[in-house]
């Protein structure tokens, strides 16, 4: 039987309070998963050093590229950000743990048990989700699975059909992103497509692997932002993608995937037809922030590409094409003011489009890097806001009975339709509400008169 979850307005506020404050890690021993050990160690030393690439890259030899980039501090930082999480007690949140030697809040290991604690007063406890057995399986090149597959995650692995981001190349990269920071990155413009597919393979093997453990999760199909000469070879690079995935992970399998585009919105929207003969199941359109000014400011690459307006429409079309719900799109919350992001929220949620707000990190190499995130009180209330928005609009997503069903599983542990993410509290405020609402349904006893 299921073990039962509790999720209290606590233990959201806790939540908020690390992505807000970070951590400061006390006592690095062996149980700190791998690779966090390291960057906490260089983040207490303020060393974010990074590797020496050669004068000349040979773009032609992919073994190499994915190497030095496996190696660079600050691809590890951003391989690391998947799985560096916390489990909490009881409520079974997620938790980010973000080094920060400043925090009030002590990340203290003891055994298998973890304790966040502020000035002495322990907050709360948990434990490290165990590493799934595929991160540590190799590539036929014998480079770890992590080489290409950055940032995956339990639920996501991202499946890039660009290794570098022009808009980060040209010093228009959004502002709080470090994605494709890293000097190797940083070298290429734009990879031959000969190389892509040497990487795709690369990429549809570490895939194979994760499905053959039993991984099935969402595939965001994205990448960096293309220069605009190689744009019009979007679909193409793509295609060379997918086609891959299907050879190493089969068709059959891959049904069991979510595929979701992840990346510009195209010139003409009857792309979106394509994609969807291409195995494409929903679109994901990052409008990062809803004001559109904002989006101007923040996002200077891609308002050069098309401005705000067209990037919403996109996300409208892809709900005509995907069916609502399908369409969304990633805000990066504590960068606007509160008002704008709520009334895009609502806005965007009327038109039957589901915003994804994750809460701003700040991430070594991007230009925001030392920007303080939000308050706890600010993120808590600005979920509990989304979530009203979001319920509110849920039956322009949702069957009639959706809800009722969400309510009985949600106090689950092991529920799929439970997981929210560490860089998200909106939807565990969700998740509070539809347990409440599992409560409520449970069958009464008979009252004895
Ligand atoms: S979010 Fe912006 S900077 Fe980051 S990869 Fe995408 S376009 Fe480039």
């Amino acid at each position: 039987m299921a073990k039962t979850r509790n999720i209290t307005k606590e233990d959201i506020f806790i939540k908020a309070r690390m992505l807000s404050e970070g951590v400061c890690i006390q006592g690095l021993t062996e149980k700190v998963p791998p690779g966090l050990r390291d960057i906490s160690v260089r983040e207490t030393k303020g060393d974010l050093s990074d590797i020496e690439i050669p004068e000349k890259l040979d773009y032609n030899d992919v073994d190499e590229i994915m190497e030095l980039a496996y190696k660079s501090t600050l691809q590890r930082t951003t391989n690391l950000a998947g799985f560096s999480t916390l489990i909490l007690d009881d409520s079974g949140l997620l938790a980010p743990i973000t080094p920060n030697k400043h925090s009030r809040l002590d990340l203290i290991i003891k055994g298998e048990t973890v304790t966040v604690s502020d000035g002495g007063e322990v907050l709360i406890t948990g434990r490290f989700p165990k590493r799934p057995k595929w991160l540590d399986a190799k590539l036929s090149n014998g480079l770890p699975i992590e080489a290409a597959l950055p940032a995956a995650s339990a639920g996501i692995i991202n499946v890039v059909f660009s290794l570098s981001c022009m808009n980060y190349n040209t010093k228009r990269g959004c502002r709080y992103c470090n994605l494709f920071a890293n000097p190797v990155s940083r070298k290429i413009i734009m990879l031959p497509k000969e190389t892509l597919r040497q990487y795709s393979k690369y990429q549809a093997e570490a895939v194979q692997i994760a499905t053959d453990h039993g991984w099935r999760g969402t595939i965001a199909i994205s990448g960096g932002a293309l220069p605009p000469c190689h744009r019009p070879e979007y679909l193409e690079r793509m295609g060379i993608v997918l086609s891959m995935l299907r050879e190493y992970v089969g068709e059959e399998t891959l049904k069991e995937l979510r595929l979701v585009y992840n990346h510009y919105p195209p010139e003409d929207f009857s792309d979106m037809y394509k994609w969807k003969e291409m195995g494409i199941d929903a679109v994901s359109i990052d409008i990062e922030v809803m004001d559109s000014a904002y989006f101007a400011a923040i996002c200077p690459g891609k308002s050069a590409y098309k401005p705000h307006a067209w990037w919403k429409k996109a996300q409208e079309a892809a709900v005509d094409v995907f069916g609502p719900g399908r369409s969304t799109g990633c805000i990066v919350m504590g960068i606007e003011p509160m008002s704008t992001l709520l009334k895009g929220t609502d806005e965007r949620l009327s038109k039957g489009i589901i915003p994804i707000p994750l809460v701003f990190v700040s991430a070594p190499g991007a230009a925001y890097w030392g920007f303080r995130p939000p308050t706890a009180e600010w993120i808590v209330k600005a979920s509990e806001k989304i979530a009203d928005a979001i319920q509110k609009h849920a039956s322009k997503f949702l069957g009639p009975n959706a809800l009722k069903r969400m309510g009985s599983r949600a106090n689950k542990k092991d529920s799929k339709s439970t997981q929210s993410t560490h860089r998200t509290v909106v939807f565990d405020e969700l998740q509070r509400r539809l347990q409440m609402l599992g409560e409520l349904m449970k069958p009464r006893k008979k009252r004895k008169n």
